[in-house]
Formats: structure tokens, sequence, C-alpha cells
């Protein structure tokens, strides 16, 4: 079909369908889009039906009407759990792929009166599918990470730490620091780098993927990265020895508040739950700085015995908090009635508030919260430096050690008890974070929180690089 010579460019954006993953892409989507860009979001059939049912994507576009939205199958069945490590079956290339080149190529990719056929393709870093696809096209291809730029550079250096013997872990040496890493040496451990490096036998399927997958990164057009170059800039400057061109445009939840106006921080939401907005009224009438948010994200499971331990970790060190349990959050298998002690109950309906989903970005900047107890997921690192709010990090798995990491030995923004689940460790790092450093951290994170917002404003390192990204993907079509 003939396309009108000023059409704008058409962009497809493809996110591996998974909580974070989306939400970042949405909000580039949604950037992009105020370019007077179109944008073409994939996403899951799966995906797609929560997002309609909870995502505030009225009638199949967001804010924007620039943005549509077009589905593919997640290869998996409707009743997989799409939680915890079952994650990593979500999009197998072996269906997923053929399932993509064949829409890449029917008539609703072709283009139309009013779109043009797809000039540039935005992919996931973890869908190689896609961009194999696009080099093969010879369509512009961007990689975006969703992931810290310190923890894909670990990955990325995996041959060096298989050279150098670093990895597998083989459950050994888990404190000895990791040398092979350029620009982090003596900063990670062993038990800090991705855990699917934790495995036993370099051929760990995991291990393989990694190592046939990430110097693929290095023939894409460019990489986009969710953080800024005040946070990451060593890591970032290692990085751009290998890609000429990276686009450090994070964080995009802060970016979009930038170019859309703080009043749409409510309006924006892709989220896969209903978000339970009482808990902001609970809020409004709590001290200021009084209570710590508890929460691990979309994915992160946990055994009944785990739960308990941070039940009473909280309860015992008396301070007032707001837990998000998904309904998902318990791990399959330990499903069985429980019988909850009344003295958590008591002590949860005296300070604490539990909700199966919160709307977290405005729960973060809400004066009450003081802090932020974690499973070091990237957007919620990023959230938190944002709204100046200090952490406590358990990491649940991937590259949520490596955040975890940054967050307590970088840039020294609260604790990491990675790999630990005690109640008497977690009262204690609590009231660390709350009562005893509570001034120390607080003032730090004011200060990183201060860097985010410059970034994002004008002139700021994030604002000017996606201005450079948008320019770059006009220029492809001239
Ligand atoms: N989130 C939310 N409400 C909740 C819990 C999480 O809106 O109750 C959002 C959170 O703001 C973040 C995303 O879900 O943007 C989770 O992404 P993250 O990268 O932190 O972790 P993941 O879920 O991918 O492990």
């Amino acid at each position: 079909m003939d396309h009108q010579p000023t059409l704008p460019p058409h962009i497809l954006l493809f996110p591996l369908p998974l909580q974070g993953h989306v939400n970042s892409m949405l909000k580039l989507a949604e950037l992009l889009c105020l370019q007077d860009l179109h944008v073409t979001m994939l996403v899951s059939d799966y995906c797609h039906s929560r997002l309609l049912r909870h995502g505030n994507i009225q009638s199949g576009s967001l804010l924007h009407p620039a943005i549509c939205f077009k589905t593919i199958l997640d290869g998996l069945p409707e009743d997989h759990p799409r939680v915890g490590e079952r994650v990593l079956e979500v999009m197998p290339p072996d269906v997923t792929g053929p399932l993509f080149r064949e829409l890449m190529t029917s008539t609703d990719f072709l283009g139309s009166e009013t779109r043009r056929p797809v000039t540039c393709i935005i992919a996931d870093g973890i869908l190689k599918f896609a961009g194999d696809f696009a080099l093969e096209k010879g369509i512009p291809l961007i990689y975006f990470h969703t992931i810290s730029a310190s923890s894909y550079w670990a990955s990325f250096c995996i041959f060096q730490l298989i050279e150098a013997d670093e990895i597998p872990l083989k459950g050994n040496g888990m404190d000895s620091p990791v040398t092979s890493v350029p620009g982090m040496e003596g900063l990670l451990r062993r038990r800090d780098l991705p855990s699917f490096f934790r495995a036993n036998d370099i051929n760990d399927p995991h291990i393989q993927l990694t190592k046939t997958g990430i110097r693929k990164d290095l023939l894409a057009h460019a990489v986009i990265k969710n953080t800024f170059d005040d946070l990451e800039g060593p890591v970032l400057s290692q990085m751009r020895t290998h890609f000429p061109n990276i686009y450090s445009i994070g964080p995009l939840h802060a970016h979009r508040r930038t170019r859309l106006g703080a009043e749409t921080m409510s309006t924006t939401s892709g989220s896969f739950w209903g978000d339970d907005r009482k808990c902001l009224t609970w809020l409004d009438s709590q001290p200021s700085k009084s209570v710590i948010y508890v929460s691990f994200g979309s994915i992160t499971i946990m055994t009944r015995e785990q739960h308990m331990e941070f039940w009473y970790g909280l309860v015992n060190s008396g301070q007032r908090f707001l837990w998000v349990i998904r309904p998902d959050f318990i791990a399959a298998g330990e499903d069985g009635e429980s019988q909850i002690p009344g003295e958590l109950e008591e002590a949860t309906r005296e300070r604490g508030y539990m909700v199966d989903w919160a709307p977290q970005e405005e729960v973060l900047a809400h004066p009450s919260i003081g802090g932020f107890l974690t499973h070091s997921g990237w957007n919620s690192t990023l959230e938190s430096i944002t709204a100046g709010v200090p952490m406590i990090c358990w990491p649940y798995f991937a590259d949520q050690m490596v955040n975890s990491r940054l967050v307590s030995e970088v840039w020294k923004l609260g604790l990491d008890m990675k790999d630990t689940c005690d109640r008497v460790m977690i009262e204690k790092m609590v009231r660390d974070v709350m009562e005893m450093r509570k001034e120390l951290f607080q003032e730090r994170a004011n200060q990183m929180a201060k860097k985010a917002k410059r970034a994002v404003s004008e002139d700021g390192s994030s604002y000017c690089n996606l201005n450079r990204l948008i320019q770059d993907i006009k220029s492809m079509i001239v």
C-alpha cells in the first residue's frame, strides 16, 4: 500500500511481556509520540488483556492516540504462572520467533495511508529473534535494555569472567571479589553477579544463552539504557568503548513527567493488576517519613517461611509499614491454609496496611514514606532513587543481585540483605534505615534524587540524549 511521503517514522516497540519491561517501554512509547512519531507496541495476548483490564490503555491507546497495540502469543498456556523463575519460559524463540516473522510480513505491517511500514525496530535486548529479523530485512535496529547498565555490563563481560574462572560459581567463594569486570573492580563479590552465573556447570543453558546472545547487541544500530550518566557514568564509559551509540535516557518514568507534566503521574499505569488507591488515603494519615513501603515487584515469589520471617521482622521493628502482597506471591505448592499468629495480625491492624497492588510511583513520592524494602528490580530502584527514598534490598534473581550491591556499596543509599532471610536481621535493618541512620541515608537519597531530576530536566543528560535519539530515528527515513 502506498503511503504519504510526509508521514512520520513508524517505530515498532517490542518488550518482553513482563510488567517491568512493559512499564518502561510504555513510557518510551509516550515520549516518542510526543515528538510526532508513530509507535506500535507489540505485546503478548496475555499482557494485552491485563493492560486492558487494569492498565489504563483506554480502548487500545494510552494517553497518546499515535500508540497502537498489536498482539502476539507468548508461547505459554493460559494457566502458566508467569512468576518466579518460570518467567524465563516466556516467549520461547522457537515458538514466538516464527510468529513474529509471520506478523511482520503480514498486511498489518506493510503500511497504509496513515502509517508507514515500520522504519525502526526497538526490541527488548532479550528478544534476539526480533533483532535477527530486523538485521536480515535491513530495518534499523535498536536494542532497549531495561536493566541497569552495570548489570548488563557484568553479563557482557561473561567471556572475561569465564576466562578468569570467576564463573560458573559452583556455589564456591561467594564472597571473593570479582576482578574481571572492567570499571567495577573491587565492587562486586561473586554473589553480586547476575544470579544466572550461579550455575555449577559452564554448559548451563543460561550461561550458554548469554554467551551466544550478548555480543549480538554489537550488531544493532544503537542501544537504549534506562539510566542516567550521573548514576552509572563509569560503567557507561566502559560500554561506550564497545558501543558507539548508547542513549542513556532514564529514569524514564521521571523523564515522562518532565515532558508531560507532573500531574500525569497518576495517569500512567500500564499495570497488570488493579491499583489499590485506598493505601494513599491511609498514607495521608501517617506522620512524615514514618512508613516503610514493602514490595517485591511483579515476579518475585517466596516460601511461607520467608513470608513469616519478613512479617515478624517488620512487626518487631515497631515501624509502620505498607506491604504489597500479590495474590500469586506465595510459591506454588505452599498454598495450604496457614495459621497467622495473633500477634502479627494485631500489630498489622495497628500500624500496617496490606494491598494486592499499589500505585507505586505515587506511593514512593508520598511524604509519609521513609524507606523501601525492595527486591531491587531496576524500575523499582529507579523509582526509589527519583523519589529520594532509602532502600533495604532483598534481591530475588537476575540483575537484581548487581543492583542491590550498587545501592549499598556504590551509591550508599541503603542496605543489602541478599542471600539472607532472617527476622532478626530484617528487624535490625529496618530500624537502621528508619531510625538509627535515617538522616544519613536520607541525605544521600536526597542528593541522588536531585541528580536524577537534573538528568531529565531541559538540558540534562537524559533529556539531550532523548532528543538525539529522536533525531537519529527521524534521519532513518530520509
Ligand atoms: N509496581 C507497581 N505496584 C506494585 C508493585 C510494583 O506499580 O504494587 C510496579 C513498579 O512501580 C515497577 C514495576 O511494577 O515499575 C516492577 O518492575 P521492577 O523492574 O521493579 O521489578 P519486576 O517486577 O520486573 O521484578
